[in-house]
């Protein structure tokens, strides 16, 4: 049978791919943002709206962070259907790139709205979403740590008072500089004994590898999210890529722009080819998408044109993506299998390998 061929844009766009670290509401459109105010005749003008997101924020002159977005957009969700909504336009976007499982962080405690409500019109939605695209989606409630570790234990008693088996474990996530994980034990820890599965922000925004050593070793999380200043501690990370540690990485991180804002540099010291060239298991994922100005494709495509991956060392972070997420083992496998085979057919039909300059390559294989 004859193929058509395809260009790498396509390629991206197209093989089978999971998305880890993905928080619901960095996924809401421009659009159903100023919907939303207008729903609730919340004063927002179009050119307010896109300080949030980072596509518009040079036209706009004013730079709005990826958690002020979240706060903002908190705020303005006032009803479940609307988190129905924004779920169903995740769904969408991310099938149209290619998206076949993701789990999803939302912050009960920023809510005025009852968990039960929420989670179950959450649930509704990725059951609508599985049956018109067959795209799976799961729940990661995650703790607000600019509050108080007691709201988090509150949190956690909700999930247990009204389980689901969509919502498969804890995250935390927003400011990390005052408040390290391990001020949030005892949600974790109550979390962890009813079978919950464990994730954290650590060390995001250059803050010290520690915060990853703990999120490790005392609260026992089974994934990292970010974790990018462990490289700095050779040691641990030589410890923990033997380990298989799972690390979600998120390529778009505001941080590191901030920080090498000329591109070439970025492209060279962005901590993911460190942590790769050490055997770490890292999954590429996009955080916040349209907040971020990112899609999953993009994503990965970063991973090749500025990172210097080769597409064997991507075929190796989609596997990384099936191990470290948290459906069951049956149907991770079956992934397994599909996945590559779908990703090696379509790079079979690959109009052209990508040309990396051999200073940049990086052959990443675990
Ligand atoms: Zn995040």
């Amino acid at each position: 049978m004859k193929s058509t061929p395809i260009t790498l844009s396509e390629f991206y766009h197209r093989f089978p791919k999971a998305d880890l670290h993905y928080h619901l509401l960095g996924g809401v459109r421009l659009a159903t943002m100023l919907s939303l105010a207008e729903k609730y005749q919340v004063e927002l003008t179009e050119h307010d709206a896109k300080a949030y997101y980072r596509a518009h924020q040079q036209e706009t002159g004013i730079v709005k962070g990826g958690i002020e977005a979240l706060t903002f957009l908190y705020q303005l969700m006032q009803e479940p259907c609307d988190y129905a909504r924004v779920l169903r336009e995740v769904a969408e976007d991310a099938h149209a790139c290619g998206v076949k499982y993701i789990e999803t962080f939302w912050n009960p405690s920023d809510t005025e709205l009852s968990y039960l409500a929420v989670t179950t019109a959450l649930t509704d939605a990725i059951d609508e979403a599985y049956q018109q695209m067959g795209i799976i989606i799961r729940l990661i409630p995650s703790i607000n740590r600019e509050k108080s570790p007691e709201e988090a234990v509150a949190m956690v008693n909700e999930m247990i008072a009204h389980p689901h088996p969509y919502v498969l474990g804890v995250g935390i996530d927003y400011k990390e500089h005052n408040a390290p994980v391990e001020n949030f034990w005892k949600a974790y820890r109550i979390a962890k004994k009813q079978g919950y599965k464990l994730t954290a922000h650590c060390s995001e925004f250059g803050l010290h590898w520690r915060n990853v050593e703990t999120g490790i070793e005392l609260i026992e999380v089974d994934r990292i999210d970010h974790g990018y200043s462990i490289i700095d501690n050779p040691l641990l990370t030589k410890e923990y890529a033997e380990k298989g540690i799972p690390f979600t990485v998120i390529p778009s991180n505001t941080f590191f722009f901030k920080q090498w804002p000329e591109h070439q540099q970025w492209c060279e010291h962005h901590p993911i080819r460190a942590m790769a060239k050490a055997g770490m298991n890292i999954i590429p994922c996009t955080d916040d998408w349209h907040i971020h100005n990112t899609t999953s494709a993009n994503c990965y495509r970063v991973m090749v044109e500025d990172f210097g991956f080769d597409l064997g060392s991507l075929k190796q972070m989609i596997i990384n993506s099936i191990e470290a997420c948290w459906m069951p083992t049956e149907v991770k496998m079956q992934w397994l299998a599909e996945w590559v085979d779908e990703f090696d057919t379509l790079r079979t039909n690959l109009v052209a390998e990508p040309v990396i300059a051999p200073e940049m390559k990086i052959c990443y294989r675990r």
